[in-house]
């Protein structure tokens, strides 16, 4: 493929309470691939009231430009302006690609600056690959992630969102991003709508999408006293608690555990699912774990065609003898 004279990546790291997300970091490094076949440099950019902090955790990730552009235009979260100031970046550095995590604001500003500029752009992205001659192959699932659907992007520039834990972060590094403060002035008429109230949802914190180890349990647990035993295990494995949608539903525990398509896309190294079928919805969302290890009662569950290591077997049977074992080997 032929890159022309756009060579560079530019990444969108979206902030949140003054800190970059993850699926921001993530990334990185679908950048730095396209960076390799394009010759091109990657170009981070952060865009917020104050992005002290934030320059600090990004400079750590690899890029090769840190852009950081700091207003009070900013503060009230608004697309507007943050979707102005995207635009001037990108006619100033005139990258190939911009990226950005599929969130709310990630897919508005690509989605935005494709139709501005006539570029070609996917939203939702799990996974990328390069052709021989370099040319950018995006998978996105389809209808509820039934299928996977490969597209070629091959033309520059493009903007391309990804779903978060579908890429991993690069590897921190003791080489830091000297960081490049871009001025930009957002005129009145740039803003056409105004925030005026955000409402929190009070939830509870898990961190599914940096967790190491996850425990998981769907309906095969039974009831939700059962995910007692969930929690044991994931604690003394220094993990959190997954769970699927029926499980959710079931109020075993709540939302901010479930983990798919409709859930949160995780990556840990050890994943652990309990009475877990393995439908569609629930593995896409687990495909990038490091090891995955399956107990089931059902030998034909299709959890097990992705399991690393498959237990037949009643989980509430199974998991207190692998509690037991573990503390033992433990003390
Ligand atoms: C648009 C859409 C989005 C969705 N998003 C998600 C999502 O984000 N996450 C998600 O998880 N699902 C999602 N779903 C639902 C998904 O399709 C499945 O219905 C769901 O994942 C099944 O959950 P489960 O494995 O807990 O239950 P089931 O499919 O009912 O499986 C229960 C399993 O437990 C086993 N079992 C029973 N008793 C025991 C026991 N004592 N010990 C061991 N094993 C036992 C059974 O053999 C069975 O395999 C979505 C569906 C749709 C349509």
């Amino acid at each position: 493929m032929d890159w022309g004279k756009q060579k560079d990546i530019l990444v969108f790291i979206e902030q949140k309470d003054g800190h970059p997300i993850n699926a921001g970091l993530e990334c990185l490094t679908p950048a730095r691939t396209l960076a390799k076949a394009s010759g091109g440099k990657v170009l981070a950019l952060l865009i917020g009231t104050d992005n002290a902090e934030s320059e600090k955790r990004v400079s750590g990730f690899g890029a090769d430009v840190l852009l950081s552009v700091e207003g009070e235009q900013y503060a009230d979260g608004g697309s507007d302006a943050f979707s102005y100031a995207l635009e001037q970046v990108a006619e100033k550095y005139k990258p190939a690609a911009v990226l950005a995590a599929v969130t709310p604001l990630g897919r508005e500003l690509t989605a935005r600056l494709s139709a501005k500029k006539v570029m070609g752009s996917v939203q939702d992205a799990v996974n990328l690959h390069l052709q021989e001659d370099g040319t950018p192959v995006w998978t996105i699932p389809l209808y509820s992630g039934t299928i996977l659907n490969d597209i070629v992007l091959d033309t520059v520039p493009f903007a391309a969102t990804t779903r978060s834990g579908a890429f991993s972060k690069p590897e921190e590094s003791e080489t830091k991003t000297s960081v490049t403060k871009e001025c930009i002035s957002v005129p009145d008429e740039a803003i056409r709508k105004k925030v005026l109230e955000s409402v929190k949802e009070i939830t509870e914190a898990v961190n599914l999408e940096d967790a190491k180890v996850i425990v998981a349990g769907g309906r095969g647990m039974g009831k939700k006293e059962n995910f007692a035993l969930l929690d044991q295990l994931a604690k003394i494995l220094g993990g959190v608690v997954g769970a699927t949608r029926p499980a959710v539903e079931s109020e075993w525990i709540s939302r901010a555990h479930q983990v798919g398509q409709s859930g949160k896309n995780v990556a840990p190294a050890l994943y652990i699912g309990c009475g877990i079928s393995g439908a569609t919805q629930h593995v896409s969302g687990i495909m990038n774990s490091g090891y995955i290890v399956a107990i089931n009662k059902d030998e034909d569950a299709p959890i097990f065609d992705i399991a690393d290591l498959g237990i037949v077997g009643d989980a509430m049977q199974v998991l207190p003898v692998m509690i037991e074992e573990i503390q033992k080997r433990k003390a």
